[in-house]
C-alpha cells in the first residue's frame, strides 16, 4: 500500500547522524555529503521546503585534528565540536554550492527553543530562510550546551532536536536517516530473524522495550531516542519515516510514498 499522505508532503526536515556522515574508520563519507547535497538541492528546486538537521561536529572535528578517539573531558569535547562544526559547514557549503544551493547555519540549545520569545525568533528565522529558498542546516550548539540542574541547555540528542525543529516549523514529514533501515521487532544486529515494522501509529511500552534490548546504547542515541522523538511527534500530530542514510537518494523514494523503512504516521489533523 502506498503512503498517500507522504506524497502530499511539502515541508520536510531531514536528520542525519554521525554514523551516516563518517565512515567506520573515522574518515569523511564524501559520497554521502555529495548525495545529500544533491538530493536536498534538487528537492528545493522542485518546490519542497527543506531543512537539514545534522550531527557530526565532534566526529568531523576528531577527523580534522587527527584524533582517533573522543576525549573524556567535556571542555575538550566542546573544543573539538567547535573545530568540527566549522569544518562540517564548510563541507556542506561547498557541496551544496556545486548544485547552486545556498545554505545557512543555526546552532540551537534547548533553552532557546523552550523560552517563548527566543522560540518565536527561531521560528521566524527559519520561515524567512525557507521563503528565500535557502536550506537551513541545524545542529545542537555542542560547544556551549551543557546540562545544569537549574538551566538545561542540551537537547540530549539530535533525534529530539530534529523532532523539535519539525514541530517549530510544522513540517509535513521528518525523514530520519540512520545506520539501520528501520525499526525492527528486535535488534537486527543480534537476531537474524528480526523483522522490520513498516508502520506504527502509537509508541507503546512494548515498542519502547524492543528498542532498549541487548545491543542498544542506553541514554544517548540508539533506537530508544528515535522512539522518544516519534512519541513527541505523535503528541504534536507530526509524521516521521525512519530509514537508512547509506544512500540519501532513498529520500526521493520515501517522498514518492513507497514502503521504505518505518513510517510513524500520526492521526489525521482536522484541517
Ligand atoms: P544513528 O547513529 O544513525 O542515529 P543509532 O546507532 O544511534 O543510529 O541507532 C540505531 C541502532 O539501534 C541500530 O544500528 C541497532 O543497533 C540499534 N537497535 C536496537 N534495537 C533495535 C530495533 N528494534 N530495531 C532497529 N535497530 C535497533
Amino acid at each position: 500500500m502506498m503512503r498517500k499522505k507522504i506524497t502530499k508532503a511539502k515541508r520536510i526536515v531531514v536528520k542525519v547522524g554521525t554514523s551516516t556522515l563518517l565512515l567506520p574508520n573515522g574518515k569523511l563519507n564524501l559520497s554521502c555529503f555529495d548525495r545529500l547535497a544533491f538530493v536536498l538541492s534538487d528537492l528545493n528546486n522542485r518546490g519542497y521546503e527543506v531543512i537539514l538537521v545534522s550531527s557530526g561536529a565532534i566526529g568531523v572535528g576528531l577527523n580534522e585534528l587527527g584524533l582517533s578517539s573522543r576525549p573524556k573531558e567535556i571542555p575538550k569535547q566542546q573544543a573539538i565540536a567547535s573545530v568540527g562544526q566549522v569544518q562540517l559547514m564548510n563541507l556542506y557549503t561547498n557541496q551544496f554550492k556545486l548544485y547552486g544551493q545556498i545554505t545557512s547555519q543555526l546552532l540551537l540549545t534547548q533553552d532557546v527553543t523552550s523560552f517563548p520569545e527566543s522560540r518565536e525568533n527561531v521560528i521566524n528565522a527559519l520561515n524567512a530562510l525557507i521563503d528565500m529558498q535557502i536550506i537551513p542546516i541545524i545542529n545542537e550548539n555542542d560547544s556551549v550546551a551543557l546540562d545544569e540542574l537549574d538551566h538545561e541547555t542540551r537537547f540530549g540528542d539530535n533525534d529530539k532536536l530534529s523532532a523539535i525543529v519539525a514541530q517549530l516549523i510544522s513540517a509535513d514529514l521528518l525523514i530520519m536517516l540512520s545506520d539501520i533501515d528501520g525499526l525492527y521487532d528486535k535488534n537486527p544486529n543480534i537476531y537474524d530473524d528480526a523483522k522490520i515494522i513498516p508502520n506504527l501509529r502509537v509508541i507503546t511500552p512494548e515498542i519502547l522495550q524492543i528498542a532498549s534490548g541487548a545491543g542498544s546504547r542506553f541514554g544517548t542515541g540508539g533506537m530508544t531516542s528515535k522512539l522518544k522523538a516519534a512519541e513527541f511527534l505523535f503528541e504534536n500530530q507530526l509524521d516521521m519515516v525512519l530509514t537508512s542514510g547509506k544512500n540519501p537518494d532513498i529520500i526521493f523514494d520515501v517522498l514518492k510514498g513507497k514502503n521504505i523503512g518505518t513510517y510513524f504516521e500520526s492521526e489525521e489533523k482536522d484541517d
